[in-house]
């Protein structure tokens, strides 16, 4: 049986319905509250999950905010270019192996969390992300769905001056700034879907849509992206794995983030999240990048 997980102030809880079920108190402290330790008990979680009805519920989730449903993965990687519109659209080869990149897990918010901006050009990029539920290493594709704990909404938000500004780009920083990967609002087991490898998704601004796709788009599947990443990387549990973002970017069209905007993704099967976006101040390079891509990619390669 399938379970969807989440993190109510800080502590982990099932989820059914509009209601959740506190994890210590319903299993009777078999397990504990930190929402990274019950990851690595996910046959007690699904038998949990089987029986969350003879339970009273803890709570409604509309009375609570959610928190991150993995608050602390050691590791935290991202596939760019994995859709073949985006590719297409950011002027760029279809990769022939996964283009992976890392967001530092410091950046790791909740699903309704602020997103704290601190240039112009700040973008979304809304991505389904895999999080590891077994240790694994040299996974082989066959295998590699049951080495995932479930799958979660994402936001790769990413500020283009400091990711493209220098020549060649970084990516890292400019995709981890503190609050710049929103994750929710609940982890859902694959056997809670109905096929997790084709899932619809949808990333609105102020209730306009911008980014529609269907994860079985894909370039690279989430086995052939796990076996991959285990090749070189001893996969931990709780791990995440941002999976790549369809076309409709604001750095193709100059139409990024401003303060104030309400960001909205949703997935297939897992929910939607909200984001508000909020400009601070600025960072230390915040105004020398020109406003899209092709701009991006002609200043670099003015440079070289
Ligand atoms: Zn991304």
């Amino acid at each position: 049986m399938g379970f969807k997980l989440a993190n109510v102030g800080g502590r982990a809880a099932l989820v059914s319905r509009e209601y959740y079920y506190d994890i210590e108190t319903v299993s009777n402290g078999k397990l504990g509250s930190d929402p990274m330790a019950v990851l690595e008990s996910l046959g007690i979680l699904s038998n949990l999950a089987s029986s969350l009805e003879s339970f009273t519920p803890t709570g409604k989730l509309d009375d609570v905010e959610l928190g991150p449903p993995v608050p602390r993965p050691r590791n935290c990687f991202a596939v760019g270019l994995n859709y073949r519109n985006h590719a297409k659209e950011s002027q760029l080869p279809i990769p022939d192996v996964p283009m992976v990149f890392a967001k530092h897990s410091t950046c790791i918010t909740g699903p309704t969390s602020n997103v704290q901006m601190r240039s112009d050009y700040v973008d979304y990029e809304a991505e389904l992300v895999v999080v590891v539920g077994t240790v694994g290493k040299n996974i082989a594709v066959e295998s590699a769905w049951n080495h995932v704990a479930g799958l979660c909404i994402g936001q790769d938000i990413s500020d283009r001056t400091v990711q493209l500004s220098g020549a060649p780009p970084q990516f890292n920083l400019g995709k981890s700034f503190d609050t710049f990967g929103p994750i929710g609002p609940w982890l859902v087991s694959p056997d809670e879907l109905e096929n997790p490898s084709s899932l619809q998704l949808v990333c609105k601004v102020n209730g306009q849509t911008r980014q529609m796709d269907n994860t079985r788009d894909f370039i690279f599947g989430i086995p052939a992206i796990i076996s991959y990443l285990s090749e070189i990387v001893t996969l931990q549990v709780g791990d995440l794995i941002f999976t790549g973002t369809p076309a409709g970017v604001a750095a193709v069209d100059g139409n990024y983030l401003q303060n104030g905007d309400l960001l909205t993704t949703s997935i297939e099967g897992l929910g939607t999240m909200n984001n508000r976006c909020v400009r601070i101040s600025d960072h230390s390079n915040a105004d020398v990048v020109p406003k899209t891509y092709s701009k991006m990619i002609a200043a670099m390669r003015d440079k070289k």
